[in-house]
This record gives structure tokens, sequence and C-alpha cells, in this order.
């Protein structure tokens, strides 16, 4: 348990001054026989005429009991690179904070604070991609991003790790558990009460298959949400989003049969690599997606490419790596194929 914590004295003092956008939606929360407060066409087309709920209330209602946390602790994202770009604007002081990364790891953490002109300081991941503790503890920073499981090395982060980073710094931690549904782990949700520093990142893009609709969570202490919806833009989840997702949230069979299929494919690839005399490693994972170290990677990788099969090539963060998502049971068979003819 993390001993009294000051989330205010970490915001921007620009933002800590800020007074709000207050949109039509805002002022007025009831149910209006007639709205003639927004500006909007009158004429009903499916509803899609009328601007959204800017704070998500029904979805938040759904998110809450599918994942056990207050309705006061979610804010929802265009994606949940919104709310890393969002933690970022309302936390870092332009050209004084910084925030800490451990590489390799997601791109757009570095990438937000670059546009934000926010410093980022990068510590390499152990030889076995976990956290070099020593390093971590010297370094100040007000966001700590670990992405857990990481993209792109594929392995949870040492939950002993974390808790120190969570106990010692005097910033925001952010657990990014984009693939968290592919994990054998139990989330960071679960301990948002005990640390009121910790914000944790999920998504619908993954696991629950709607990279479409761009929805991100981040779970945080009410004080931390309060702060994003403050700066956010007024309806930064469209309507169609929250009602697609409303929807398909009625149907988790769906998405627990995915992640049964997928992580079944996983091990399925794992078996079939370890077949292949051209793949010197595979890293184990913890996500949706396998990082093998194989011969001639960015020869293979072209090669790939050019038969119309797509991997990521992750050679210049790793040796002599890819990245390959986990397919269709026939898409991850052609894969093989395909790897096989290549060295033939
Ligand atoms: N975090 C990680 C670790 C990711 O890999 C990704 C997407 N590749 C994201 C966040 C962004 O997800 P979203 O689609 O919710 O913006």
């Amino acid at each position: 348990m993390k001993s009294k914590f000051d989330i205010m004295s970490l915001v921007r003092e620009n933002v800590k001054a800020l007074s709000p956008y207050r949109s039509a939606r805002d002022e007025f929360q009831g149910e209006a026989a007639i709205s003639l407060d927004a500006n909007e066409n009158p004429f009903d087309r499916q509803t899609l005429n009328r601007y959204p709920d800017p704070y998500q209330r029904k979805l938040k209602k759904k998110i809450s009991a599918l994942k056990d946390v207050e309705e006061s602790s979610i804010f929802l994202g265009n994606g949940s690179d919104e709310a890393i770009d969002l933690l970022i604007r309302a936390f870092c002081e332009p050209g004084k904070d910084s925030i800490l990364t451990f590489t390799p790891t997601y791109g757009m953490y570095q990438i937000s604070a670059d546009i934000n002109a926010v410093e980022t300081v990068q510590l390499p991941l152990t030889a076995n991609f976990q956290i070099d503790l020593e390093k971590a503890l010297e370094v100040n920073a007000k966001l700590t991003f670990i992405c857990s499981p990481n993209n792109p090395t594929g392995n949870d982060m040492d939950v002993e790790a974390v808790e120190t980073i969570l106990e010692n710094s005097n910033g925001l931690v952010i657990v990014d558990e984009a693939y968290i549904d592919f994990s054998k782990r139990e989330s960071w949700t679960k301990r948002l009460e005990e640390f009121p520093n910790l914000v944790v990142l999920q998504t619908f893009s993954k696991a629950y298959g709607m990279a479409a609709i761009r929805l991100g969570m981040a779970f945080a202490n009410a004080e931390v949400i309060e702060i994003l919806n403050k700066i956010k833009p007024p309806y930064n989840v469209n309507g169609l989003t929250q009602n697609f997702a409303l929807e398909a949230l009625e149907n988790g069979e769906t998405v627990r049969q995915d992640i049964y299929m997928i992580l079944r494919e996983r091990a399925t690839m794992e078996e079939a690599m370890k077949e292949l005399r051209e793949v010197k490693k595979i890293y184990p994972s913890e996500a949706n997606f396998l990082l093998i170290e194989i011969d001639r990677a960015v020869e293979l990788y072209r090669h790939l490419s050019e038969k119309g099969i797509v991997v990521r090539d992750r050679s210049k963060q790793v040796k002599d790596a890819l990245r390959i998502t986990i397919g269709t049971p026939q898409e991850n068979k052609t894969l093989i194929e395909n790897i096989k003819a290549f060295y033939a």
C-alpha cells in the first residue's frame, strides 16, 4: 500500500488552471423532450444527428461490471493511444519533465512525448527483457510507461519489479495491458486501490477484435480520470463506437472463443517454429504474437512481403527478429509453408 500521494501536485499548472469547455451535453444531462441546445440537425437519422454522451456513461457502466472497476475510475478514449497522449499532455511540462520507457517497447510513448516536446529517458530491458530495477529507481520521471505483456518482446514484466517502481516513483506509473487477455497474469486493475499513482491501459483493439472502432480504456484513481476528462476533446468517443461496443459486449462468449483459438494457435506456431533449423530463438510470449530470432530475418521479411504475407521486421530493436501476429489456422499454415520454401 502506497502512502498518501498528492496527484494534483503532478498536474501541469496550465491544466490545473484550465476552465474546460462545457458542451451542450455537459450543461444539460436529463432526457429532453425537445433538444434545441446543441445546434444539431433536428431530423432523425437513427439518432446519429445527435451528439453522443461525452462521458460514455452506458458503456462505462458495462465496462465497470466487466472489469470490476468503479465507473469513476474509468476513462475511455479514441484508442489507448489517445490516453497515452492525454496523460503526457496533462502531466508533463514541455522542455522540463520526462517520461521513462523500457526498450524495446511500444513506439507511441516516445512519439507522443516527442510531439509534446517532452524528453524520453530510455532504459534498455535486460537480456531476458526484464526491467533493470536498480537503474529504473535512479530515474525521476513524471510518467513511467511499463508495457506488460510487452510489445514487441511478448513477455510480462516481473510483478515485484513493477510493485517496487509503483512504491518508489514520485510520478504516475502506467502499465499498458493492451495484450493482457492473452496472458496468464492477473490484471493490475485489481490493485488500483493499493496504488494511487497506478494507471492501467487496456484496449478493444486486440482480443476484443474491434481495432477499427478505436476504443481504449484507462483505469486509475478518480482524480487522474477527472484530469483526463478535463482536457479531452468533448466528444472523443464517437456515437457509432459507443453503440457498437455496447452491443458487442453483450456477447462475451465470442471473445473467449477467439482468445482460446489464438492461444491454441500460438502454441501450434511455437511447435512449428521449433522444427525450423533457421529459427534461433522463440521468445516466450504472453501476447497474440511471437517474436523470433531467425537467420536472414530481413531477407525473409522481404520475401514474405512479396508473397503478400506481412509480418513485422523488428531486427532494428532485437537481433535478427521478426514479430509475427498469430493469424487464423490457415494463415499460420501458409506462413510456415512460405518460410520453409524460402530456406529450401
Ligand atoms: N499499447 C500497445 C502495447 C500496443 O501494442 C498498441 C497497438 N499496437 C496500443 C497500445 C494502441 O492500441 P489502440 O488501438 O487502443 O490505440
